[in-house]
């Protein structure tokens, strides 16, 4: 895992849900220049979430641009350039004028929650699972038919676009006329930087949107990559506006009854790598929302406020404004502060919201050990959230493992330029230069502790948020 991107510079663009950033990395995969921009996210009416197509497209290329600038090279001296995107964002254009129908819809979106919901009741397996928030999924691998299990979710495009697609006139006639290209955030750059020449996804895109067979790369699986977890059992957590740990199986889809999704992490000539992949959808969101609460002016004091009280006084948090996936599989489940007293401060609650992200951490790892058996080798963490030593630290506790902190935690970018460089033959081995690692520290004040919530769901989690568990179940 040390070696060098041969030849001249990669330009890689990271296209998340806060910002997007550019990188030029040298054949040391050192960064030269840098750039990033916030993205604007529009919400027009309660639970949607858009982007304007338009408007991404120009930071799109200014953040490129001035990456560019920033390393002092021109746009000419640049081999290869990588891209990395949220995924299962979409918006549909005409394909005769290349003009969108509407704004991107988020993966954040939920405005097809209540399809979401008849769906799942609809395919209700109660007699096998007794509950009517699971169905029962057949998927075919190889000549054999596996049994999974998977909730609907309106993170995974399927159900936005089949609203686009019932709500939206527009877009109605031009799926009538031949006229309707769909794309993710990916293809979409890719139309317009060919300027209509190519519509295409890859297989990591297309693995999560919940259309693509993914039995037969984008940012969860480029920050894979960039972590250099090639072998079966390498686990990743990435923290940014969500969190996605995803481990790799091998040649193997992993089939799960939790709600862990199977997606492809990359396929490089006739090698299909598969990851299995468990979400919280709300860590840097509950972050963001505590700040323009006034909690903090800006992120990086929450350590030391949660650092300058012993516990959270009783206070936990659940961190789910968009309900809580798996294990729990709730898209109901609200966010809320519980054990509130007239002595809380505002450290305190910043407290309990650090800790409930490093306890979602901890439920999402559990049930990727029990449900793969695989044994997990090495652990990488990387996004925003992860400069946040206090996280890290509870998060390494809680695991009773060590986690590897790379120099710099933009791994989707980095993993974007890494497969650019092995598109264009000029990459041998790729390294991740670490600046820390984390070992459980020797004190720990919070034992995990399984309970029963619910026919089907056991959450494994430590005591104070199976609080939250059962009062969010029952
Ligand atoms: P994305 O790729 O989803 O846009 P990032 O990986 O850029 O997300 O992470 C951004 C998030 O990280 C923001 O919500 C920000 O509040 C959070 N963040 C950044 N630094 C810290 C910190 N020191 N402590 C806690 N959260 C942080």
């Amino acid at each position: 895992k040390n070696g060098f991107i041969k030849g001249r510079y990669i330009l890689s663009v990271d296209v998340g849900t806060t910002s997007i950033r550019g990188h030029v990395y040298d054949k040391e995969a050192n960064i030269k220049g840098s750039s990033s921009e916030k993205i604007s996210l529009l919400y027009p009416n309660p639970g949607w979430v858009e982007l304007d197509p338009e408007e991404l497209w120009l930071q799109f290329v200014s953040v490129a641009k001035a990456a560019v600038q920033a390393a002092g090279l021109q746009m000419k001296q640049i081999t290869a350039l990588g891209i990395s995107t949220q995924r299962a964002t979409f918006t549909t254009w005409s394909r005769k004028t290349g003009e969108t129908f509407h704004n991107f819809i988020s993966w954040q979106d939920r405005r097809a929650s209540e399809l979401v919901t008849s769906w799942n009741n609809s395919f209700t397996m109660k007699a096998l699972h007794g509950s009517s928030k699971v169905l029962h999924f057949i998927t075919r691998r190889k000549q054999f038919l596996v049994a999974s299990i998977i909730t609907f979710s309106t993170q995974h495009v399927t159900f936005r676009l089949a609203w686009a697609l019932q709500n939206l006139k527009k877009v109605q006639e031009a799926v009538e006329e031949g006229n309707c290209c769909f794309g993710t955030i990916d293809t979409w750059l890719l139309y317009r930087l060919t300027k209509g020449a190519v519509h295409a996804t890859d297989y990591s895109n297309a693995s999560a949107t919940g259309i693509f067979d993914s039995y037969q790369v984008a940012d969860q699986q480029a920050a894979m990559f960039g972590e250099c977890c090639f072998d079966t059992g390498d686990v990743k957590i990435t923290m940014g506006t969500g969190t996605f740990i995803n481990i790799n199986t091998g040649n193997k889809p992993h089939t799960s009854i939790s709600g862990l999704y199977p997606v492809v992490g990359w396929k490089i000539g006739q090698e299909v790598v598969y990851l299995a992949e468990g979400n919280a959808a709300d860590t840097g969101t509950a972050i963001k929302w505590a700040q323009g609460l006034d909690l903090f002016s800006d992120p990086a004091e929450t350590e030391a406020m949660a650092n300058s009280v012993p516990d959270a006084d009783g206070v936990c948090f659940v961190p789910s404004f968009s309900g809580l996936q798996a294990p729990l599989n709730d898209p109901h489940a609200c966010a809320s502060f519980m054990g509130l007293k007239p002595s809380t401060t505002k450290s305190h609650l910043v407290r309990a919201i650090l800790e409930s992200i490093a306890f979602r951490n901890k439920q999402l790892y559990e049930i990727m050990s029990e449900e793969t058996h695989i044994p997990i080798t090495n652990i990488w963490a990387d996004g925003g959230v992860c400069n946040n030593n206090f996280v890290m630290q509870l998060t390494a506790d809680l695991f009773s493992r060590k986690i590897n902190r790379p120099r710099h935690f933009d791994m989707s970018s980095l993993g974007a330029a890494f497969i650019a460089g092995l598109g264009i033959g000029n990459i041998s081995v790729v390294a991740v230069p670490i600046s820390s690692n984390l070992y459980p520290s020797e004190k720990i004040t919070l034992a995990p502790i399984n309970v029963n919530v619910g026919p089907q769901m056991i959450i494994s989690t430590p005591q104070r948020v199976q609080n939250s568990g059962n009062i969010l179940i029952g």
